[in-house]
């Protein structure tokens, strides 16, 4: 007994092969961290018949190999440095695994997006104890083990042997699925989401190569003018997470935006959002065209063309060449906030009516970008008062939440952004010397548990509705000659045209068909 206790400790832990390390490294990487993409994998391959067992049996390997490949070759080259890249992994893989299996998220490139342009707020908003259950078992006891274990040094032909055996081992299971590959190209996005650590690591890096080519300098568009001397003033409010059929002004049947509903002057319209997260949606709200590349933005364009452009923010995601002399950040606007509310969105009209009244110019835009339904943490995104449906999840592990308490919290958002939209018009009412009117959109819509999803980021292509239904408000002042059109289903494309048509802009980019006033 004693004696095959002390074989295993120096099969496990003493005088441990490269190889022999890496494939108990790849084994415990595949056992710990897979359950989602083989749940996905099964779901989506037919398990019944031989060719669906067969893709399941040459991922099980593909996987188990492919790792064991990568970690072998790191730990040839160093130990010590193999062993730190391990331990990395194990700890990220963890939290990662918790995200997916919590959350059901996708690890995908936009989603790393999110994840490097969090906040601190946000970071913590997402602390929970199975969080550090998850890295305590799944992250910090395998790292016990890669700390302890003892590896030796092997020759190169060995590793060269070993190396060639492997990558041939590889090449005979890929060619006995060649007929799969169409199956493997359809799913490609959602399995490489869940393949860990790799989702992680090559959408972080493929999230960086992309940015650094956004950086790029921005593409001016071609010079504008300004029309006429009409004082007008349009306020452009962006959303955070808010999904359209949550708005009783849209049908809900909860009273969620008891304000608006009372309210003289408001329009609605159906939009569906470009995409399913933050910095992309509100790229699409602000560009003239759908485009990948990186033409100069509505703030930056109606500055450069005489626009007064106000942007106050408390959230994050704004397009990297944005360039406006009055841009406000939540912290310095909580400066001049009063009252107990200043710790919220509301912080974003903060001295804002003074503001405008400094201006010397006949034509603002002001732009405020929310937070409000910002997940997972919903009900601290509203001041207690504001707390209409009760009971409320206060759960951030999104997928314990009853459906009530979820709908809950999330409408009390809704209800939230309901009167800090109806406070916006108060304002603009206010203010008699300009025609104005007020524009709120979403950058996003949101999932709260349909198909067992939460939150948003899923890829447009697999995007439930609830990700990208969002509602498109406007408020158009007592004083105002302007009228709107009668518009099926709108997209964000809408808002920059409307904008230029509102404040009397003339450019040759100007598009009618994306204008909805008359
Ligand atoms: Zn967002």
């Amino acid at each position: 007994m004693l004696g095959k206790v002390k074989k295993l400790k120096n099969t496990l832990f003493e005088n441990l092969s490269p190889l022999r390390f890496a494939l108990i490294m790849s084994f415990l990487n595949l056992v710990l961290f897979h359950y989602p993409f083989f749940k996905f994998v099964c779901q989506h391959a037919d398990y019944n018949d031989l060719n669906g067992t067969l893709i399941i049996v040459s991922l099980v390997i593909l996987v188990f190999v492919a790792n064991a490949l990568v970690f072998y070759i790191l730990c040839y080259l160093s130990k010590y440095v193999g062993k730190a890249i391990l331990v990395t992994f194990f700890i990220l893989s963890s939290i990662a695994l918790y995200f997916i299996i919590t959350y059901n998220v996708q690890i995908d490139e936009s989603m790393m997006g999110n994840v490097v342009n969090t906040n601190k707020d946000e970071t913590l908003s997402f602390f929970s104890y199975r969080l550090i259950l998850y890295v305590l078992v799944f992250g910090v006891l395998p790292s016990i083990y890669i700390f302890k274990a003892k590896l030796i040094a092997i020759k190169r032909k060995n590793f060269f042997t070993t190396f060639g055996l492997i990558l041939l081992s590889m090449f005979i299971v890929l060619g006995i699925n060649a007929g799969n590959w169409v199956w493997v190209h359809r799913y490609s996005e959602p399995l490489g989401s869940l393949l860990l650590p790799w989702s992680y690591t090559v959408n972080t890096s493929r999230f960086y190569i992309h940015k650094q080519k956004q950086n790029r300098k921005e593409m001016l568009l071609p010079d504008a003018k300004i029309k006429d001397d009409d004082k007008s003033l349009i306020v452009l409010v962006i959303g955070e997470s808010a999904r359209r059929k949550n708005f009783s002004l849209y049908g809900y049947t909860k009273n969620t935006n008891p304000l608006l509903s009372q309210t003289k002057g408001i329009h609605i319209f159906n939009a569906n959002s470009a995409a399913t997260y933050t910095i992309a949606g509100v790229k699409a709200i602000l560009e003239h065209k759908s485009t990948s590349r990186l033409y100069e933005c509505l703030p930056n364009y109606l500055s450069r063309t005489g626009v007064d452009v106000i942007w106050r923010t408390n959230n994050t995601g704004e397009p990297p060449t944005l360039n406006v002399k009055k841009f406000l950040k939540a912290d310095s606007l909580s400066k001049m906030c009063v009252g107990e509310n200043c710790g919220y969105d509301e912080v974003l009209l903060a001295g804002l009516k003074k503001q405008i009244l400094e201006s010397k110019n006949n034509k603002i835009l002001v732009v405020l970008h929310t937070s409000t339904s910002h997940g997972p943490a919903y009900s601290k995104k509203y001041p207690p008062r504001f707390e209409v449906f009760r009971p409320v999840c206060t759960k951030v592990e999104l997928n314990k939440c009853a459906k009530d308490e979820l709908y809950n919290a999330y409408d009390n958002t809704i209800v939230y952004t309901d009167y800090i939209l109806h406070a916006v018009i108060d304002t603009l009412k206010e203010i008699k010397d300009y025609k104005s009117t007020m524009i709120f959109i979403s950058d996003h819509g949101e999932s709260l548990g349909e198909n067992n999803l939460y939150m948003h980021g899923v890829d447009m292509s697999f995007a439930p509705k609830e990700q990208y239904e969002i509602p498109f408000i406007v408020w158009l002042s007592d004083n105002n000659d302007r009228r709107l059109k009668h518009l099926g289903t709108l997209s964000q494309g809408y808002i920059f045209h409307s904008i230029m048509n509102y404040l009397s802009i003339e450019s040759p980019i100007y598009n009618e068909e994306l204008n909805i006033f008359r």
